[in-house]
């Protein structure tokens, strides 16, 4: 890993919490900045962009998310792991829903937030090789925004539905494995074709002109999909 790929920021106002998380960090052979605050992270933020920042909710000057939905509005794709309160279901969602890669509820064990950030370091290398804005037939999907159109329209798609749309889109014109696509959007565990079969349902009806006959989500047969090509 290069200097750049090895730098985090943990912006953290729990000073034993983000001590442990720094010095694991560094165990790890990641190269860690630290703040407590989102003016601190701003200040970190200009100064060097991290590879990927693990990002408090509830901070003393303002709420985290003020943090993420800025820098998601400004096209920033840094991947960002939230650390969220037990029950606070919520926050969760509405950092989900603005941008964030993941999530780790709290009181949390560091095997698991390590697993977390290695999936989101290799997440954002496949992100990085792909265009912001990929255009297959008349759809166009924005990985930035998470935004979707058809023919210029607004296409609304649930988390998961353009989770799994975006994995398509990253290689369109080429065949993705099923179980590439559970893992990727559903994670190792919880991994079932039924879902698979479900959500492509579900995204042919959106964007299909005619989801019986599809033209844009191809299956291939025995193997998974395509989106376009
Ligand atoms: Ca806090």
């Amino acid at each position: 890993m290069s200097a750049a790929a090895r730098r985090v920021l943990v912006v953290e106002d729990d000073k034993a919490l983000r001590h442990s998380i720094v010095a694991s960090l560094k165990a790890e052979g990641y190269a860690p900045d630290e703040s407590g605050s989102v003016t601190s992270a701003r200040q970190h933020l200009t100064a060097a962009a991290p590879a990927l920042i693990i990002l408090d909710l509830g901070l003393p000057d303002a709420d985290g998310l003020t943090l993420l939905s800025e820098l998601r509005a400004r096209g920033d794709l840094t991947p960002i792991i939230v650390l969220t309160a037990r029950g606070d279901e919520a926050s969760k969602v509405r950092a989900l829903d603005l941008g964030a890669d993941d999530y780790v509820t709290k009181p949390f064990g560091l095997a698991e937030l390590f697993a977390r950030i290695r999936s989101a370091l290799r997440h954002a290398v496949q992100m990085r090789g792909a265009a912001p804005i990929i255009t297959v037939g008349d759809l166009t999907i924005d990985l930035a925004r998470r935004n979707v159109s058809k023919a210029g329209a607004d296409v609304k798609l649930t988390r998961k539905e353009f989770d799994l749309l975006a994995e398509l889109a990253v290689r369109a014109g080429e065949p993705v494995a099923h179980e590439s696509l559970l893992s990727a959007v559903w994670g190792a565990q919880d991994a079932d074709i039924r879902y698979l079969r479900v959500y492509i349902g579900q995204l042919r009806d959106k964007i299909e002109d005619d989801p019986k006959n599809p033209t844009l989500l191809l299956s291939e047969q025995g193997y998974g999909y395509r989106l376009g090509g």
